[in-house]
Order: C-alpha cells, then sequence, then structure tokens
C-alpha cells in the first residue's frame, strides 16, 4: 500500500457537561440551528416543513401528581440523607424516560407522564439495599437510572397497580474503587460515566476501550444492564465481554459474582444479570478488564464499489484476520450523505461507491503491521484506500450525530436509528427487508446503513432513518418501527444487538425467546424481586 498512514491525535473526551439537555442530547452549549441549504434541502427531497407548534419549556412539562405516601419519603429520606431525595420539577423531568426519538418527542410535547415521582441518590450499595427494602415494603415501583440515554424504553416503568415510582439514580456511586494491574481488572462504580471512567483508568496507564455513540453521557452500570457495544467492539469487544464480575442489590438480598477469567462451575450467573435492564436487580460494582492506553492510532478510509462487496471483505477480516480495532463500512446512502457537505448539499455525488473506516489501535510496530496486512486484504477484495482524511474525520466527529438529530427534529424531520444483528448468510436479506418495511410505512424516507460490528460469525446493521413528520409523528413512528420489527424477525435477525430490549422490544424479544425462554426470566424475577417492583413492565410484560 503506498497510501501513507500516520498515528492520529483523536481526542478522547474525559469529562461531559452537566446536566445534559433535558429535552435532547448532550451539552446545552453544542445546540445548533440546521444550516438553511440543509433545511431547504430537507424540503425538497423529504418534505419537511417548520413544525407549527414550538417544543415545550422545561416549567411546562406536565407531570403526574407526586404519588408518594409520607411514609415512604421520610424512610427514604432516612436512608439516604433528605438532600438525596429529589422531588422538584426539574429533577423529575430529568428522569423522565430515556433519549429515542418517540421520548424526545413526547417530552418537546410537554408530555412528563412517565415521571417518576421521586429521585433517590443512594451513596453507597447498602443504601441501594435500604431503598429497595423501603420501596418493595410499600409496592413502590424502581427504576434503576445510569445516564438516562436508554432508546429502548428502559426507563418508562409501568405504574399500574403500585403506590409511586421513584427513580434509583446510580450517580453517586462514582468512584474507581481498585486497579489490579497485574491481572490488568479494575473495580469501578456503576455512576461513573464513560468519559469519568476513562480519565480515571488513564490515571493508571489503562482504557476499557469501550466507546459508544452515547459516550458522554452513558454509565458503566447502563452499558452492563443493556449489554452495549462500542464503536472499536471489533478490538476491544462488546462491553458485556469485559464484565468479570459484579455486585448486585436485589430486593432480596446481594449477588456477588464473578470469582476468576473463566469458569466451569456450573451456568454463568452474570449472564442473567447482563441486559437484565434494571428488572432483576442494581449493579452496584463492576470489575472490569482493562486494557493498556494505546500508543499509536491509526485510522483510514476505504472506498468499495457496493455494499456487498464492501460486506465481503469485512467477513473476510472478522473471520480470517487481522482484525482492525475498528472495522464499519456505510451502505451507498450513507456513504452518499456522509461525504456531503451541508454547506455543498446540491452535489451529492450518487456514485461515491461505499465507505469503509478501518481503525487499529496499539502499539506502534504491531498496530502498522497489523494494518499492512489487513490493508491487503482489503485492496485484494476490491477496496481502495482512500488514506487517513475520511478515517480520521469520522474518529473525529463520531459523537456529533445525536446533535444533529435534535436539529433535524426541531426542523420537522423525525430522525431515528434502529439496528439489528444476523449471521453472514442472513445479512443481506435482513439488509433488503429492514429498507423495504421502512419504505413501504414511511413513503420515500432516507434510510442509510452501516455494518457497524463484526464477528466472525456474523455482523450487526445499523440503520438511520430521516423523515418528514406527520401531523402525528408518534404514531408515524410507532407504525414504522413496528413494520421493521417484524421484518427483523422474519428476516432472521436478533431485535437487538446493542440498544437492549425496554420497553419497546419487549414483544418481539419474547417471540425471540419463545413461551419457555420468558417463563425462565418470569422465575428469576420472581425469586429476585419477589413484589416485581423493579423496572415494571421493562424486559418482560409485568
Ligand atoms: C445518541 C445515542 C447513541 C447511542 N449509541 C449507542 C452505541 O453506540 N452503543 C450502544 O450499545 N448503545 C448506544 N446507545 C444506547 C444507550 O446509550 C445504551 O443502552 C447504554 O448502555 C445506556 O447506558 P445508560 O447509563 O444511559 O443507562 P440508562 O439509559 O440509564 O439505563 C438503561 C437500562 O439499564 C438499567 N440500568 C441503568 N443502570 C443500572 C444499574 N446500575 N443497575 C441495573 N440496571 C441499570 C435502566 O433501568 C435501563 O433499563 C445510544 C443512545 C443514544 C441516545
Amino acid at each position: 500500500m503506498d497510501v501513507i498512514c500516520h498515528s492520529v491525535d483523536v481526542e478522547i473526551p474525559t469529562t461531559a457537561a452537566e446536566p445534559m439537555l433535558w429535552s435532547g442530547w448532550g451539552d446545552p452549549a453544542r445546540a445548533a440551528e440546521l444550516p438553511e441549504p440543509v433545511r431547504r434541502l430537507l424540503g425538497d427531497l423529504l418534505g419537511v416543513r417548520a413544525p407549527d407548534t414550538p417544543a415545550a419549556a422545561l416549567g411546562e412539562v406536565r407531570l403526574p401528581g407526586p404519588a408518594l405516601p409520607a411514609p415512604v419519603v421520610a424512610g427514604l429520606e432516612d436512608a439516604v440523607g433528605a438532600g438525596h431525595v429529589r422531588r422538584d420539577h426539574e429533577a423529575r423531568v430529568r428522569h423522565t424516560r430515556g433519549k429515542s426519538t418517540p421520548d424526545l418527542l413526547r417530552i418537546r410535547a410537554g408530555d412528563g407522564s412517565d415521571a417518576p415521582d421521586a429521585v433517590v441518590l443512594p451513596g453507597s450499595h447498602d443504601e441501594v439495599l435500604a431503598v429497595l427494602r423501603i420501596c418493595a415494603a410499600h409496592r413502590v415501583a424502581v427504576v434503576p437510572f445510569g445516564g438516562g440515554t436508554s432508546v429502548v424504553g428502559g426507563l418508562a416503568a409501568d405504574r399500574r397497580g403500585f403506590a409511586g415510582v421513584v427513580a434509583l439514580d446510580v450517580s453517586r456511586l462514582n468512584r474507581l474503587v481498585s486497579v489490579d494491574a497485574e491481572s490488568m481488572v479494575a473495580e469501578l462504580e456503576p455512576g461513573l460515566r464513560a468519559p469519568q471512567a476513562e480519565r480515571l483508568l488513564a490515571g493508571h496507564g489503562f482504557t476499557l476501550g469501550h466507546f459508544p455513540q452515547s459516550y458522554e453521557y452513558a454509565t458503566l452500570g447502563g452499558f452492563a444492564a443493556a449489554r452495549s457495544s462500542g464503536q472499536a467492539s471489533a478490538g476491544y469487544g462488546r462491553f458485556d465481554d469485559m464484565v468479570v464480575g459484579m455486585t448486585v442489590a436485589t430486593p432480596r438480598g446481594t449477588l456477588e459474582l464473578g470469582r476468576a477469567p473463566k469458569s466451569a462451575a456450573g451456568p454463568d450467573l452474570r449472564q442473567v444479570i447482563l441486559g437484565s435492564e434494571g428488572a432483576f436487580g442494581v449493579i452496584t460494582s463492576l470489575r472490569l478488564r482493562v486494557r493498556r492506553v494505546p500508543a499509536e492510532r491509526l485510522y483510514e478510509g476505504w472506498r468499495f464499489a457496493s455494499f456487498a462487496e464492501g460486506t465481503a471483505a469485512l467477513r473476510r477480516l472478522a473471520q480470517d484476520g487481522p482484525v482492525p480495532t475498528v472495522l464499519r463500512l456505510s451502505d451507498e446512502t450513507e456513504t452518499m450523505v456522509g461525504l456531503a457537505r451541508p454547506d455543498e448539499l446540491g452535489g451529492l455525488a450518487a456514485d461515491a461507491g461505499c465507505l469503509a473506516v478501518a481503525g487499529y489501535e496499539g502499539e506502534p510496530g504491531e498496530t502498522r503491521a497489523r494494518r499492512d496486512a489487513a490493508a491487503a486484504v482489503l485492496a485484494g477484495l476490491g477496496g481502495t484506500c482512500l488514506g487517513p482524511g475520511p478515517g480520521e474525520s469520522w474518529a473525529r466527529g463520531r459523537y456529533s450525530a445525536p446533535y444533529l438529530r435534535d436539529s433535524l427534529l426541531g426542523a420537522g424531520a423525525t430522525v431515528e436509528t434502529l439496528e439489528t444483528a444476523g449471521f453472514w448468510s442472513a445479512l443481506p436479506g435482513l439488509y433488503d427487508a429492514v429498507r423495504l418495511s421502512l419504505q413501504g410505512s414511511l413513503g420515500s424516507p432516507l434510510v442509510m446503513c452501516h455494518v457497524s460490528h463484526v464477528y466472525g460469525t456474523g455482523a450487526s446493521l445499523y440503520f438511520t432513518v430521516v423523515t418528514a413528520q406527520s401531523a402525528d409523528p408518534l404514531g408515524q413512528w410507532e407504525t414504522a418501527k413496528k413494520a421493521a420489527n417484524e421484518a427483523i424477525v422474519a428476516a432472521g435477525g436478533t431485535i437487538s444487538h446493542h440498544h437492549g430490549v425496554g420497553r419497546d422490544h419487549r414483544d418481539a424479544y419474547a417471540a425471540e425467546i419463545g413461551e419457555l425462554g420468558v417463563e425462565i426470566l418470569r422465575g428469576i424475577k420472581d425469586r429476585l424481586d419477589p413484589d416485581g417492583i423493579l423496572n415494571p413492565g421493562v424486559l418482560i410484560a409485568g
């Protein structure tokens, strides 16, 4: 390969502006209006028109009247300290639902009907146990709350049959407890947001290597509870691969799980908690496998003539190696939109092909050798190396898409993402089925897709949809999402590769694991949470 790749200085954020925008994503200072040419183009291409009603202000969000009985409030204040039980309007709004597009549409319309009655902030494992005891005794539902970035309805408890709902916010559990440098295992508390965790670990020369798009605001507990996967998962693995042990508070007491790197001592109960989305217990501590901070990062772009050709090349690398740390491939539409500059949108290049990004992180000699060997494979399978430019600009801009979503919502477009995974042999069918379902239900939306995570046996597909908001944008998206879910199931994909189940995927998940599977989950929940107070309605039906 004659393209020169140099180590790129991609800043890994180690702080996030607090608090996050209550009605959208991220740092409020970064909220931006759409440039006029983009607005015009959205109008011309998709018929997007500015909405008639402006978004509600924080004080205008309508909340249910506070329902917590006085003895519960007193008990909670006694358990965690009066200052750590918040019942004010702002705290309740900030803990209402997550950050999916329907969540944002509802809160921007002033609908706070899923708000908790109180936000409780325990400062230790024992305080979490105490909160669970009090809530179980008074039949109060508890929603474990991490970064609040769920996009599957994981934070909207069903309050029917309960005396009230509290959000159990773990943000005070935010310590790096210990680092076992010899074993490369760190114990961290679940309320650490990813940038805070990276900053603490960097002090010891380590990284988790977990960089999902929600990196700036999501927490370690949320990653474990929802089986998150980061953009560098090809190299560092999914979050559930990193969890070697954990402590879990349940209404029945404490679970301590994981005492060796691998074990043949029966079924692995860590797997029961990973992905349980707060319905079985509250994760209060995590023992995580860490990696050394890489000395070098190389990112570069590749062009393939078609999505099928690019997918075949990614498969070859995933199966036969060498495996890059980051490996992703955009389809033709995503490539075309991604290459367009907002001020140059008139010049969308229809023959841009498909852009792949390959990134390599590690020690200088090893990284370059891995890059050269992978580059030879990609070139041999039809790829053209575009050099570091596209890879580095992807790496620099990789946390900005959620900000753009807010701007588009404000301009009258619905933008949402959905994802699935399947075996390589099923992937083309899955891709076609989801696209067709979205096109069928939304008329002529923009549907973009990329291969986001690769494995030897298959890959995940991540779709982004942009469409003009109808008069009922929530109903419009509900119909489209239902059609996409059905298409995923029919084409043999999983209902989620990394967003989780929540309430939005609950029925499709039940169909995926079957009646007996649901019974097993129900049995586990009944044992750990006999009063059913933990996140009712999330993961399995209440
Ligand atoms: C813009 C955007 C981009 C995203 N990109 C990605 C991505 O690239 N990869 C990815 O995997 N996901 C992504 N997500 C989804 C989301 O960030 C992940 O699901 C993440 O794991 C949630 O973490 P959190 O701390 O925000 O958890 P929350 O949203 O607060 O909670 C998620 C679920 O876990 C439960 N929970 C939280 N903390 C605990 C705990 N300590 N114990 C028990 N249960 C708990 C909650 O009750 C809830 O059901 C994205 C979301 C957004 C909004």
